[in-house]
């Protein structure tokens, strides 16, 4: 196999850092001291005893070198008619490397947020949207309305983020409905475009009368939302946001700024797209590139046994939580952070190579959360952990040359 890492190797903690552990790629703390749970918490999970060997991988349940690990999940990768690509936890190096596979291999493709990530999309799509970046909301909101929960979960810091430094801060309200939230926009849509009964509608909901006065008399609104919090009915919420950005900006400014995209979900999002012309949820088969964002979810293609082969991605802690799909029987190449190696779950079809996470053993790219920065990341310490780009590129030049989509 032609991949070599240098083991043992290990570097400074540098003060300069890019924490990788959610949307907001914060750059302005230390390692050492990030000042937030959610980092403190992802180090811890990407950390193992110094002085201890690199993890090891595993070949159905049993250690092995990663040369072995290597072989086998090639070999499996080759057998595989119909493969889907999941996860997509990495950095741009890692998913450009996995959209050629894709196209080498005729996989689907999907994140392992591809829900939210396809939900928000769908709604910019038909209704195109009104988005802002982190330095806009800090110049120049006024009125910040967290919308549903979830928000600062995701995003610990994003207040401190864009309040820092304002001489004057804008006013922050909190709008949640559990379970009604749908309903809850339209009704405020219909108070701040002033299509109902406003004198009985103040009456009925007077924290929603005064959220729409609120808004209609803001010079810049924004409104934050984290879409895998919006339940079942996120598409809709969405949507009824956007319909609302479009009526505030008939006669102020209003924006949205989604928090979604967390684990390299965003960043594999534009990379696919870029590389092929479609997102994720697409599949490079024998017909082109096909994307269809409801048959081709992850969820589904397994739940339906529509593929041979799962290769699973995960380098971020955050990505732990929720494990590794599995279907019975199904072959799996799971690339993820050593801490992943533990809720695998039934490992007997199953080759697992630890990976480095992007902004913790080696360098990387991450898109920040408004879109509008290719943040750089760095390593704190090289462990000789393999990155993302390097075990599939690995893998890719395994396949026999010509490998046509199944
Ligand atoms: S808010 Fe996010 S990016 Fe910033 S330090 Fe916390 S986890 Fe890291």
């Amino acid at each position: 196999m032609p991949i070599a890492f240098a083991i043992g190797m290990r570097l400074d903690p540098s003060p300069v850092w890019t924490c990788p552990f959610c949307p907001l790629l914060c750059d302005d703390r230390p390692a050492s001291a990030p000042g937030c749970a959610l980092a403190e918490a992802g180090l811890q999970a990407c950390r193992w005893p110094v002085g201890a060997a690199c993890p090891a991988a595993r070949i159905d349940g049993q250690p092995a070198t990663l040369e072995a690990a290597l072989a086998a999940a090639a070999q499996r990768l080759a057998r595989s008619r119909q493969p889907l690509i999941g996860g997509w936890g990495t950095d741009v190096a890692g998913a450009r490397a996995l959209t050629t596979l894709a196209e080498a291999t005729g996989a689907f493709c999907d994140a392992a947020a591809g829900e939210a990530l396809s939900q928000t999309l769908r709604v910019q799509q038909d209704r195109g949207g009104y988005t802002t970046t982190l330095a806009e909301v800090r110049e120049h909101a006024d009125l910040i309305v967290m919308v549903g929960r979830g928000v600062l979960t995701r995003a610990p810091r994003l207040l401190e983020r864009v309040l820092d430094g304002r001489a004057t801060p804008p006013q922050i309200v909190h709008l949640d409905a559990p379970g009604e939230l749908p309903d809850t926009l339209v009704r405020l849509h219909l108070l701040v475009a002033e299509k109902t009964p406003a004198a009985a509608e103040a009456l009925a909901s007077p924290a929603l009368a005064t959220l729409a006065a609120q808004l209609k008399a803001a010079r810049y609104a924004v409104l934050v939302w984290e879409p895998a919090q919006l339940g079942a009915h996120a598409a809709l919420c969405i949507e009824r946001l956007m319909q609302l950005l479009q009526r505030l900006n008939q006669t102020t400014r209003a924006a949205g700024l989604p928090i979604g995209g967390a684990d390299g979900a965003m960043t594999a999002q534009y990379v696919h797209a870029w590389r092929t012309g479609l997102p994720l949820r697409s599949r490079h088969g024998p017909r082109g590139l096909e994307h269809d964002p409801l048959r081709f979810g992850a969820p589904r293609l397994l739940a339906d046994g529509a593929v041979d082969l799962l290769l699973w991605v995960a380098s971020f802690p955050g990505q732990v939580v929720g494990g590794v799909p599995a279907a019975a029987g199904l072959p799996r190449i799971v690339l993820g952070l050593p801490a992943l190696a533990a809720q695998l779950g039934d490992a007997r079809h199953t080759v697992f190579i630890p990976v480095a996470t992007p902004g913790v053993h080696a360098d990387g790219h991450l898109f920040r959360v408004d879109g509008a920065v290719l943040m750089p990341l760095h390593a704190l310490q090289h462990d000789g952990l393999p990155g993302v780009a390097a075990v599939v590129d690995t893998l890719t030049q395994s396949l026999a040359p010509g490998r046509a989509a199944a």
